[in-house]
Order: C-alpha cells, then sequence, then structure tokens
C-alpha cells in the first residue's frame, strides 16, 4: 500500500481514504462517494480491528463477507482496497497505544472504556500507512470522529479528517452493520433511536433549551419499547464531548440503546 501511495503522490493525485471494518453497506458507500468527488484517488480499508474490542465483545460474530464487500469497492469506483491481516498490523511484541484522553472518557467511553484507545491506535496506523489528504468518517459514529480529529491535530497527521451525515434506513433506522443481528421484533423496536430524536428535536424547536428536559422526552419515547435497554441519553457540546446543561450552540445529542446483545447507536448535532 506504501507503495502505492508514493506512486499516486509523485504523480500530484490526492488521497482520499475511507477506513471500514467491512460488511458494506449505503453508509459506507456514501462516504467513498464522498471521497470520489473530492480526491484523485480513493483508498477503502477493510479491517476488523481486534484491539477495539473488549474480550467480552462481538469480535469473533462481527459480520464479514470479503467477497461482497470486494465487489462493492470494485463497483463504487474504490481505486485501491486496503485489507491487512491482524498479525501485519499488531505483529508479535506489539506495545504502542494511542489515548485520546478526555474525549474517550465520554459518552461510549463510560461502558467501553478501552475502546477508543483501539480506534484511535488503529487509524493512527492506517493514516500512517495511507497518508491521506482526506479520511472520511460518519456521523454515526459521532465520538469517534471528534476523537480522530481531534488525534489527527495533536499528533500532526497531515489530513483533513470529514464528518459525513448518517445513512439510514427508508424507516429511519441508521444504518449499521451490527443491524443484521436484530430480530424483526428487535428492528422495529429499534426505530425508537431515530424516532425519539426527531422528538427532541421538535422540542428544541418549539423553544426547549433544558438538557434535563429533552432527555426526559427521549426516554419516555424509547420506554415505550420493552426490548429496548438505555445505556445512555446525552447531550453534549461537539468538539469537547462536555455535558450540557442547556441547549445553545452546537450540541450533540447522542444515544446508545441496546436490544438483546446488540448495542446501537444513533444522535443528531443541533446548531442553535
Ligand atoms: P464501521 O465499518 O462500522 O467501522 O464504519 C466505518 C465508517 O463508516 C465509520 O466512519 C462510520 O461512522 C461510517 N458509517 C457507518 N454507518 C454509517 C451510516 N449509517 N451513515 C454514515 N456513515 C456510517
Amino acid at each position: 500500500m506504501k507503495e502505492y501511495v508514493r506512486f499516486e503522490k509523485s504523480r500530484q493525485r490526492t488521497i482520499g481514504f475511507v477506513p471500514t471494518m467491512g460488511y458494506l453497506h449505503d453508509g459506507h458507500l456514501s462516504l467513498i462517494k464522498r471521497s470520489k468527488e473530492e480526491n484523485d484517488v480513493t483508498v477503502l480499508s477493510i479491517f476488523l480491528n481486534p484491539t477495539q474490542f473488549a474480550p467480552n465483545e462481538d469480535l469473533s460474530k462481527y459480520p464479514r463477507d470479503f467477497e461482497k464487500d470486494s465487489r462493492l469497492a470494485l463497483e463504487s469506483g474504490v481505486d485501491a482496497l486496503f485489507y491487512p491481516k491482524a498479525e501485519e498490523l499488531y505483529p508479535n511484541n506489539y506495545q504502542t497505544y494511542i489515548n485520546v484522553e478526555a474525549l474517550s472518557r465520554h459518552l461510549c467511553g463510560k461502558s467501553r472504556p478501552d475502546h477508543f484507545r483501539g480506534v484511535a491506535t488503529i487509524v493512527s496506523k492506517l493514516f500512517n500507512i495511507v497518508s491521506p489528504d482526506h479520511a472520511y468518517f460518519g456521523q454515526k459514529d459521532a465520538q469517534q470522529y471528534f476523537i480522530i480529529d481531534r488525534m489527527a491535530k495533536d499528533l500532526n497527521h497531515d489530513v483533513n479528517v470529514v464528518m459525513c451525515p448518517i445513512v439510514r434506513e427508508k424507516d429511519g433506522l441508521a444504518m449499521s452493520s451490527r443491524n443484521v443481528y436484530l430480530d424483526p421484533q428487535e428492528r422495529q423496536q429499534a426505530l425508537c433511536l431515530y424516532r425519539s430524536l426527531e422528538k427532541a428535536e421538535e422540542a428544541i424547536t418549539a423553544g426547549e433549551r433544558n438538557a434535563q428536559k429533552v432527555k426526559a422526552i427521549i426516554k419516555e419515547s424509547i420506554d415505550q419499547n420493552p426490548l429496548a435497554a438505555i445505556d445512555y441519553i446525552e447531550t453534549v457540546r461537539t468538539e469537547t464531548l462536555e455535558p450540557v446543561d442547556e441547549i445553545e450552540g452546537p450540541t450533540l445529542i447522542a444515544l446508545a440503546v441496546k436490544f438483546g446483545k446488540t448495542r446501537l447507536l444513533d444522535n443528531t448535532i443541533v446548531r442553535i
């Protein structure tokens, strides 16, 4: 991959980069499309990164379909697919990790304490291998975006980190590789994430500014679904991810809700 990138850069080509864990869906494809619009060359990586999964999480069960992924990558015009093996990126005696400190402790960091250390480490390694001019991340994982953006600035990675909008199923569920885990009842009730965020937005548009009240509206809406177990409902400042009491300025309203063993994320950013 490094030789390929060096060659393209020697021809003054700009490199767009889309890192993923595979099992591609339209959310991933929207990042590829944006990269193709803004760069000469688009590199897609598919790597199921072991260091971002805790031992009790779903690494071994995470859905995979490399044949379909490589076909979708080709059809969507990806120029290079990077598909390394875990032992290539983490050889024996691997010891170096990156910790984006405060940002990693909020939101998902509370229930997944080492998750973002794994994410920041792999993305930094991939940035060093791919040397992208622009790298594309989904708002669906908003905390991940803010962490990677901070890390790129802090570690002088010469890359512009771009956040792309959430792509949803027709009924509003945010697309995710993990949605295949949901049984039909869970899939139906999972709509409550999006719907509760819509209710919160409506209340804010109508003038509500109190974060506790906004969170209560979301909770009430989700609690009508017996299969839904709330991990968190948070209103935080974008960039810092610090909790806010008043909805004022750009605010991330973020949810994590479990259905059985499947943990789903959704969010919206309100700008007032
Ligand atoms: P993953 O393969 O789940 O690690 O996701 C790879 C990239 O795709 C991340 O930047 C995600 O935020 C992004 N992504 C995943 N789902 C969506 C979606 N529904 N809409 C937009 N981007 C997404």
